[in-house]
């Protein structure tokens, strides 16, 4: 048995490149379809990874600048619209009505 541990680089090199001339012959031994068709598969998961993240990356960036699904948001209610809670002339609570039950002011 042959001790790996005792492997000169001398040797690993050959390995290395008897292992490269292996990887070769495999290609060699496709047809050019066959390479094509390999090659575009890797294309198109390099292509999905980076769609991907590009996603990631636009979304990050929309939401850095504060626009992001600002569509979807409905807009806060200005508070005008809102029903005051308390009376603003006399801070009395607002019973629901428009004038101040203890004042009179409109609420
Ligand atoms: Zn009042």
């Amino acid at each position: 048995m042959e001790n790996y541990a005792s492997i000169t680089p001398e040797e690993l090199a050959k390995l290395v490149e008897e292992a490269e001339k292996q990887a070769k012959a495999a290609l060699d031994k496709m047809t050019p379809e066959e390479r094509e068709q390999s090659i575009a598969r890797a294309n198109k998961l390099i292509a999905e990874d980076q769609a991907r993240l590009q996603k990631i990356v636009d979304e990050a960036k929309a939401v850095a600048n504060g626009n992001y699904s600002k569509d979807n948001e409905p807009e806060p209610e200005s508070a005008e619209k809102k029903t005051a809670m308390f009376c603003s002339n006399c801070g009395a609570p607002a019973g629901g009505g428009k004038f101040c039950e203890y004042c009179g002011k409109p609420l």
